[in-house]
């Protein structure tokens, strides 16, 4: 083999390593200074809570709920709704705040066609498929849930 190749190749693969070397210390080096404390209690309470990622504590996942429960003050223990009791009392536990009952949510169906919300807006003629009937003006019915209620409201829903 050619000399003049092989030291060539041999300089190549020292400049490739002292590239990686250069940026692997700078990498380490930003890690270090730019880390991160996490707040283990926040973990803690995160792994007690019912992990479906609903929404329905009001904050973005359950993360988003244990980073708030833990920080603020005023956000309550007892909003994990998937968790119950059991999950409440453990996140009050965690945080040392004061545990409250976990109020039963019951979903209003504001669109729903027995109440007379639901009215027709359109002809819709073609495949059969909802996601096909969307695609045309958002479907062939309207739901003004706005508008005034005609029956009786489930007591404890706002509208
Ligand atoms: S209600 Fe509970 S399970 Fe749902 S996102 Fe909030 S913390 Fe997670």
């Amino acid at each position: 083999m050619d000399p003049a190749l092989v030291k060539l190749a041999l300089g190549g693969i020292a400049l490739l390593g002292c590239i990686g070397l250069f940026f692997g210390i700078g990498l380490a080096l930003a890690a270090h200074r730019f880390a991160v404390e996490a707040n283990p209690l926040i973990e803690e309470v995160l792994e007690s809570l019912a992990g479906a990622q609903c929404g329905g504590c009001g904050y973005p996942g359950c993360e988003g709920y244990a980073i708030a429960v833990v920080t603020n003050p005023e956000v309550p223990p007892n909003l994990c709704y998937p968790g119950k009791e059991k999950v409440a009392e453990r996140v009050a536990q965690l945080t040392g705040k004061k545990m409250t009952a976990v109020e039963d949510m019951i979903a209003l169906v504001r669109c729903s066609r027995k109440e007379g919300r639901v009215s027709h807006k359109h002809e819709y003629i073609g495949f059969a498929s909802c996601t096909a009937a969307n695609l045309g003006f958002g479907g062939p019915s309207s739901c003004n849930y706005a508008a005034p209620v005609s029956g009786p409201v489930p007591s404890g829903s706002s509208s």
